[in-house]
């Protein structure tokens, strides 16, 4: 982080802060951390609106990094997919995911869904769609309880056979979400045709909503949008009341950040959100 915009150049995100050395450094010991419990997952939950309960959890991937401690996935994602050794770690996470809703199925909690993110470089190998298939025969999961998180960038990157692949996973049931959505640089046409079940707004629209009339009018386009083509709408970054008040009477679906929840370990998540159910 000390050698940020040493070359004049804006810093965009936390991995490029690191020198060559350090991130091939990092790569070395990311490596020799899968299948390790240096890796594991955390869970924010997500609060449905209608309900007033929560509806499901975002799995986010934690590394423990046995010097360094917690390195955000801000720091590490990125090398992950430079390399390739994405595609591994994202099978571990789908899995490690489905196993832990499994288990909260298996609690009581049975309506509840999980939202895996998904690499983009993930989504150009083929054979994603039989391993989406295959780890929710392993757990027995109901498709749309399967939230598949991507990123407009996904889309863009080759349109047609991502198009495939994501029409091919909306057949099989499982739920896609457009994360970041806003933030991105895909075209409205781009939204009409993708088979998506769900749009995340991005922290950026939400962060200033109670003092900007633009980010009012953004939120609640993106709303009517999304409506308009059958797809839940899902705030991120959700960190005041004021923010919540505002996003609720705009038409929110779900809501998800700091002020509903953190990003927890899976037994904090059901201490939590475990709250005896209406009868
Ligand atoms: P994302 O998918 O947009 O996830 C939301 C990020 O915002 C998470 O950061 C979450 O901890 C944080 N967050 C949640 N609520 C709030 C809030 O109220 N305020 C603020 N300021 N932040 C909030 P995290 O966990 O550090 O993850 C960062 C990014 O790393 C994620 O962004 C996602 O793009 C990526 N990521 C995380 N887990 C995975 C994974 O398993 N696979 C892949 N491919 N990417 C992952
Ligand atoms: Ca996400
Ligand atoms: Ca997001
Ligand atoms: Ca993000």
């Amino acid at each position: 982080a000390k050698e940020a915009g040493r070359n004049g150049f804006a810093v965009f995100a936390e991995w490029m802060n690191d020198s060559a050395e350090q991130q091939f450094r990092l790569l070395a010991d990311l490596r020799s951390a899968i299948g390790t419990d240096q890796l594991f997952l955390h869970y924010q939950p997500k609060l449905s609106v209608a309900r007033h309960t929560v509806a499901g959890a975002e799995a986010l991937i934690r590394w423990k990094h046995p010097e360094q401690g917690l390195i955000p996935p801000d720091r590490f994602i990125r090398l992950a997919e430079r390399s390739g050794i994405i595609n591994e770690i994202g099978r571990w996470a789908l899995n490690e995911a489905c196993r832990q809703l499994r288990q909260w199925h298996d609690a009581g909690h049975d309506n509840w869904t999980m939202s895996v993110n998904l690499s983009p470089i993930q989504f150009s190998a083929p054979q994603l769609l039989n391993e989406v298939r295959d780890v929710l025969a392993r757990h027995r999961i109901e498709p749309r309880r399967l939230i598949l998180e991507i990123t407009e960038s996904t889309v863009m990157r080759d349109t047609e056979t991502s198009l495939r692949l994501l029409q091919a996973l909306a057949r099989l049931g499982v739920g896609i979400s457009i994360d970041d959505f806003g933030t991105g640089y895909s075209s409205l046409l781009y939204l009409k045709r993708l088979p998506a079940s769900e749009i995340k707004i991005d922290h950026a629209f939400v962060r200033e909503l109670e003092n900007s009339s633009e980010d009012v009018v953004i939120v609640s386009a993106i709303v009517a949008l999304g409506h308009a083509l059958d797809m839940d709408i899902v705030a991120e970054g959700v960190e005041t009341a004021g923010q919540r008040a505002y996003l609720e009477r705009l038409g929110c679906d779900y809501l998800q950040g700091y002020l509903l929840g953190h990003p927890v370990d899976p037994v904090r998540f059901k201490q939590l959100h475990d709250l005896p159910r209406p009868r």
